[in-house]
This record gives structure tokens, sequence and C-alpha cells, in this order.
């Protein structure tokens, strides 16, 4: 069976709308997807998840702040209607749009007015994020392309890099225990955290209720899946995948596209 647990549709930040995105994965030849926007649950509002090929496992990746530093947190096998969930993601809908806010400040101030505007008529009713300010950082000229409006006003450290309204860890860990979901540390390599403050991390995710670790997220190095294999094991925390899937110009990642999780590991699908 193939797993892809990680991905992107129009309700968030990915291109292809849900029914698309479920129908490229079947291309692709998973068996099992798991789409999981960012801050939201609205693609399973136009799905059919109990009918679906391939199979569909509801989730959502959460936004939170552990000791100042942006993590995500995946949540797999939620109920999408559960009231505790529901009323996170409302959270989260208000603390993106309170972001919005702050970030256009910011960029005012660097001498970049009327973001929030033009971002405001681009974004849909729940998600509204980075990707809107750099898609109009590029329209308006500021930034040659994505990439370079993410290294110049919006990644680490940059004047848009916002994080401080993000829930804490243990209250997005929270949310999807209520929900019956299994809560996964997401792409632990992408924060560049050393190997001691990664594994506090783990440990503190896992005091939370967090369940399980990506040991694979997308193209990474077989050093990267050895060392995260060893550290879930460590830590006791069973073993996700996923593309991070969220467009299909970008030719390296597509649903499915990452190396196998390692055999020594507990497939976080034992879970449910
Ligand atoms: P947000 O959820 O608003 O914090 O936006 C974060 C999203 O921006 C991530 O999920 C990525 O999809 C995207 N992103 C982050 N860094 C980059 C980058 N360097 N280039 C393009 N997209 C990026
Ligand atoms: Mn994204
Ligand atoms: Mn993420
Ligand atoms: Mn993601």
């Amino acid at each position: 069976m193939n797993y892809d647990l990680h991905t992107h549709s129009t309700a968030s930040d990915g291109s292809l709308e849900p029914a698309e995105l479920l129908r490229l994965a079947g291309e692709c030849d998973i068996d099992v997807l798991a789409i999981t926007d960012h801050d939201t649950l609205a693609a399973y509002e136009s799905l059919d998840v109990a009918g679906s090929t391939p199979q569909l496992v509801p989730g959502i990746e959460l936004s939170t702040s552990w000791r100042g530093i942006g993590i995500h947190v995946v949540g797999l096998n939620v109920d999408p209607g559960n009231p505790t969930l529901c009323h996170g993601v409302e959270v989260q809908r208000r603390n993106r749009i309170r972001r919005a806010a702050l970030i256009a400040d910011r960029l005012a101030k660097k001498g970049i007015p009327d973001s929030l505007a033009a971002v405001s008529d681009s974004s849909g009713s729940d998600y509204i994020g980075r990707p809107n300010f750099a898609a109009f950082l590029v329209a308006a000229g500021y930034a040659k392309n994505m990439r370079e409006a993410f290294r110049k006003f919006l990644g680490p450290g940059k004047a848009g890099d916002v994080r401080h309204v993000w829930p804490e860890l243990d209250e997005v860990v929270r949310w999807i225990v209520a929900a019956g979901g299994i809560a996964v540390l997401a792409h632990p390599a992408k924060y560049r955290l050393t190997r001691t403050k990664l594994r506090s991390l783990a440990g503190d995710f896992r005091a939370a209720g967090g369940q399980a670790i990506e040991v694979v997220c997308g193209a990474q190095s077989d050093s990267t899946t050895a060392s995260l294999a060893a550290l879930a094991n460590d830590i006791g925390l069973h073993a996700s995948c996923g593309s991070d899937f969220h467009n299909p110009d970008f030719r390296w990642s597509r649903p499915g596209r990452f190396p196998a999780l390692p055999d020594d590991v507990q497939p976080v699908w034992r879970l449910w």
C-alpha cells in the first residue's frame, strides 16, 4: 500500500482543487491520501470521505509555536466535524487574519504599502498566508519569484516572519486528540534545529500527547531519514510519511514522491 499523508489543496496554499488532488494521487498510485491543508478542514466539505478512491484519511496541518519557533503539527484521521477541532480552526482563521495585518504593517514600514488589500482580495475565506503575500510581492515587482519573496521579505527573520500569533504546541495537539486524531510532528528536518533542540521538541511533543513524527517528508537524504527514524524509535513515536505536495508545476514534489519509510519504524497507520 502506498501512503501519502501530507498534501495541500486550494483550501490553503495548494494549486489543485481537493477533487483534482485526489485524482492526481490516484494517477500517482497512492492508495491512501491525507489532504492536510494549513489550519483548515475546508477540503473535506466537498469530498465524500467514506466513498473515495484513493482512500481518504481526513487531516489538517496546524501552525503552532514552540519556544518562539514556528512548528507545524499534522493531525491525521481526525473527525472533521468535531466541535473542539472546529473551534481550533476558527481560532486559527482569526490568528491568520490578525497576522496578515501585522505582516502588512511591517511591509509598509519597509516601504511596501497596500499589501493587505491586495492579499485580502486574492485569498480565500479560510486561508490567508505568506504565499498570498509572496504572490503580491512578485506581481508588484518587489521580488522576481516566490522564492525571492520569501528570501527577502517573508522567510525566517525577515519582516513578514510573524510567529507570535500561534497557539502553544500542547493546545493544537489537544484539538487533534479531541477529534479522535493522531498528532504528527511535521517535517522535523525543515526547522534547522540542532540535534539537541530537535530531541527536546520531539520529547515535549510526545509529552503533550503527540504520537508520531514525519520520518520522511518530500525529497530528503538517506542520512536525514536514518536520523529521524532513530529519533522516532528513541522517543517512542510512530512514523509518518508524505510529500508536502502543493503544486504540480513543482516537478520534484508529486504525490507519493519521497523515499520509503525504513523497515525498523512503527508506521503511523498501525494506530488507526
Ligand atoms: P504560512 O502558513 O502563512 O506561514 O505560509 C507558509 C507556507 O509558505 C509554507 O507552507 C510553504 O508552502 C510556503 N513557503 C515557505 N517557504 C517558502 C519558500 N522559500 N518559497 C516558496 N514557498 C514557501
Ligand atoms: Mn504550504
Ligand atoms: Mn509545513
Ligand atoms: Mn505542508
